[in-house]
């Protein structure tokens, strides 16, 4: 059989990606080893751009179940150390609480819709590159078949089969020295703060709800997430006890005493499961060599591993997938410029390298001992300083990305402002289609039906170019269309088609 593009894998990101390159015109075929789809929960929620990014595809409300766009968030956490983001003129932090589990599900319908087909109980075993395509062995349940295609994306997870076939290095470390435990437990009710929601713990203090709580000796975090069974217990450790075999919740409120100095009589909740438990051992920080090799290419956690500290994945996964989609269209298409493919790795491979120094950062403020107690002083003096508390929201949203794309523009290169169009619809609504925008910021002198007023504080700007992805291709502040920046906005066209 033919295909123009195969993505392995239906995690997150290859099912994000195989909505993005529906929403251009290309239909993919997703392959997915498991049959069905995993109990196993990963992340809690997603924090950063990529919270406005679904909402521009209208998949925020979706997961929220409201309207209501998206609000910052007034407080995060960087390496266990609280942030007051309520200082921030213009915050862009954004967070949105939601298991992965529904991520998954809520992608996959959304994928089935755009006339996806997944391919469960397919496991790609094997794949062969020529100039024209790439051939793929695939073990499905009525046995081994071989599929032809023009591009195979590997969204395979950080043990990738497909980076390892491609003959892709993934360059980096591995520590076994922390040990994280997290279990769904109930807590004796008089710990329970109501005016907080955190704890109260006799002969410790206050420990603040979803904020990793650091001590000495390792975390604590304690999570009533709400629709959950139980609140979720955390705890992280760096001294190896007990790290062998399943998680027990006797085993969980040994590693709390550790860390807290104190007992906490942890029950098991009520009620049907699945109740998470836990344990994993060391960790990754990895980053693949290349993105692409030929006709194949990496995205999400196939091409990069780190801490899911401050929860940095899907906010970097999600955003590969959708800066790659309508590349990879426009490339099968035939519309793409020389050169548009490789812009994936240019652009995507410096974000993932500022999530690892960000994650490895957190790691080392989150650390035992006193000296570590030394830095998180320093640190929380500088954070104190509101230029300082920017430069952390910045480096956590993703906001400070600026890809290059020949316009010097200020905007250009961005993430788009927040708009109100004309018709009184927002930005977020326009870009569901996943395709280019002219923004006309003049009421019509650049001919284009779409016009808006842009926000009070921005910079001077009369017409924006948007590209698929969200960020500014091209922008200008000429008060009327000259010959020479009608010239420049068809260059911008022509170098990011979509
Ligand atoms: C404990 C933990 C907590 C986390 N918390 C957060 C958080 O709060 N926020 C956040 O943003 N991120 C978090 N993350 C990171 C996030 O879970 C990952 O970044 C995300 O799952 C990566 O998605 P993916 O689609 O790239 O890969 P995966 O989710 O690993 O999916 C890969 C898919 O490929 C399939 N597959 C593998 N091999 C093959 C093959 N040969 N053929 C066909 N299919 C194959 C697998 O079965 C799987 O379904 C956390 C991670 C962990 C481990």
């Amino acid at each position: 059989m033919i295909a123009d593009i195969v993505i392995a894998g239906a995690g997150p990101n290859g099912l994000m990606l195989a909505c993005e390159l529906s929403l251009a015109g290309i239909r993919p075929l997703v392959l997915e080893r498991l049959p069905e789809r995993t109990q196993e929960n990963r992340a809690n929620g997603l924090v950063g751009q990529v919270v406005r990014m679904l909402d521009r595809r209208g998949l925020y409300e979706r997961l929220t179940g409201h309207e209501d766009p998206p609000r910052p968030a007034p407080g995060f956490v960087f390496g266990a150390l609280p942030i007051d983001l309520s200082v921030l003129d213009d915050n862009p932090l954004y967070l949105l609480q939601v298991p992965q589990r529904r991520i998954e599900q809520m992608l996959e319908e959304r994928a089935v819709e755009l006339a996806v087909e997944i391919r469960r109980g397919h496991e790609l075993t094997g794949l062969t590159q020529s100039a024209d395509g790439v051939t793929l062995q695939v073990s499905g349940p009525a046995g081994p078949y071989s599929i032809e295609t023009r591009y195979l994306i590997g969204a395979d997870g950080g043990h990738s089969v497909v980076r390892k076939l491609a003959g892709i290095a993934f360059p980096g470390v591995t520590t076994d020295a922390m040990i994280a435990r997290t279990a769904h437990a109930v807590v004796p009710a008089e710990l329970v703060d109501p005016a907080t929601g955190g704890l109260d713990i006799p002969g410790y203090g206050h420990v603040p709800p979803f904020l990793h709580h650091r001590t000495e000796r390792g975390l604590f975090v304690y999570a009533p997430l709400p629709g959950a069974p139980a609140p979720l217990i955390s705890t992280m450790e760096w001294n190896g006890q007990d790290a062998e075999g399943p998680l027990t919740l006797a085993e969980l409120q040994a590693s709390a005493r550790r860390v807290l100095g104190v007992t906490i009589a942890f029950a098991p909740p009520a009620g049907p499961g699945p109740h998470m438990s836990r344990k994993l051992n060391g960790g990754n920080t990895r980053l693949a060599e290349r993105f692409r090799d030929g006709r194949v290419l990496l995205v999400g956690d196939a091409a990069h591993v780190h801490s899911a500290i401050g929860g940095p994945g899907l906010n970097l996964g999600l955003q590969d997938v959708v800066n790659l989609g309508w590349k990879l269209a426009a490339e099968v298409r035939g519309t793409a410029p020389a050169g548009l493919l490789d812009t994936y790795e240019s652009e995507r491979r410096p974000v993932a390298e500022r999530v690892v120094m960000s994650s490895r950062a957190q790691s080392a403020l989150i650390a035992p001992g006193s000296e570590v107690t030394g830095l998180r002083a320093l640190f929380t003096e500088l954070l104190g300083d509101p230029r300082n508390v920017r430069r952390i929201a910045d480096l956590m949203s993703g906001a400070d990305v600026r890809y290059e794309t020949g316009c010097d523009h200020p905007l250009a290169g961005r993430w788009a402002p927040d708009l109100d169009l004309e018709d009184g619809a927002r930005l977020a609504e326009l870009t569901r289609d996943g395709r280019s925008h002219l923004i006309d910021f003049t009421g019509g002198d650049w001919g284009h039906p779409v016009t808006a007023g842009l926000p009070g504080s921005a910079v001077p700007c009369t017409a924006l170019l948007l590209r698929p992805d969200g960020y500014v291709a091209w922008a200008t502040d000429v008060p009327q269309p000259d010959a020479e920046s009608r010239a420049s906005l068809k260059a911008a066209m022509r170098r990011w088609p979509a």
